[in-house]
């Protein structure tokens, strides 16, 4: 028996963009449900319980950040914002708010399933709370707070410790500047960006193989880190 198709709910008001979407998210074999605005996007969110969100930003009715906002209230499904390019702010606004990742326009089919699937990957790892959270050769030992690359074992500071474990349970995910700072530093922390160069950097030369090319810390201009989970 065939599982049943991913369902993927698209809030989009521009024609050609739901257009491409319908086209290859069908032939990729996903279900899709179309939305237009941001009430009807909210109303299907609810009625249909989508399996990933995608939403545009600028929406004729309302912004999609509050329609990421309504969702999380109650929802912790996947949210992929679509977004214009060199919108930097909005998309920082839109991860805040508890979107998971964004695409900017023009994106091109490999992109988007890329993060669909990363999205839907660690959706599923939620449910399944584990000790030792792996990606690809890195590992962390939550209990005995031992970190591994390969075989070899890496020593890092409490900070670094604490931003190395959050960037890996998000693993595949834009965590923003923000974020960072608050799971790391603490609640009242949030605009010390330079604190996080220096530590990212310093994480880099612990974890990467190259860390002038790194394979895992990924910097993502304007906005945050992702952890990369291919
Ligand atoms: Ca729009």
């Amino acid at each position: 028996m065939n599982a049943p198709a991913t369902l993927v709910l698209l809030i989009e008001d521009d024609p050609p963009i739901r257009r491409f979407l319908r086209t290859t998210l069908t032939v990729q074999g996903y279900e899709l449900v179309e939305a237009t605005t941001a009430k009807e996007g909210l109303l299907q969110a609810t009625s249909r319980n989508p399996d990933v969100v995608l939403v545009d930003l600028g929406l004729p009715d309302g912004d999609g950040i509050d329609v990421i906002k309504r969702i999380r209230e109650w929802s912790q499904v996947p949210v992929i914002i679509l977004s214009a390019r060199g919108a930097e702010n909005d998309k920082v606004n839109g991860l805040d708010a508890g979107a998971d990742d964004y695409l900017t326009k023009p994106f091109s089919v490999g992109e988007l399933m890329a993060r669909m699937r990363v999205a839907l990957r660690r959706r599923e790892r939620r449910g399944s709370e584990s000790a030792i959270v792996t990606v690809g050769t890195l590992s962390v030992d939550l209990t005995k707070r031992l970190v591994t690359v390969g075989e070899r074992e890496v020593h890092l500071t409490p900070i670094e410790y604490k931003l190395l474990t959050t960037l890996m349970r998000n693993a595949g995910k834009v965590m923003t500047h923000e974020q960072l700072l608050k799971e790391a530093w603490g609640p009242s922390y949030g605009e010390e960006g330079h604190y996080l160069r220096i530590y990212i950097h310093q994480l880099r030369q612990k974890i990467e193989v190259d860390p002038a090319r790194p394979r895992y810390l990924v910097t993502e201009v304007g906005v945050g880190y992702r952890l990369r989970d291919e």
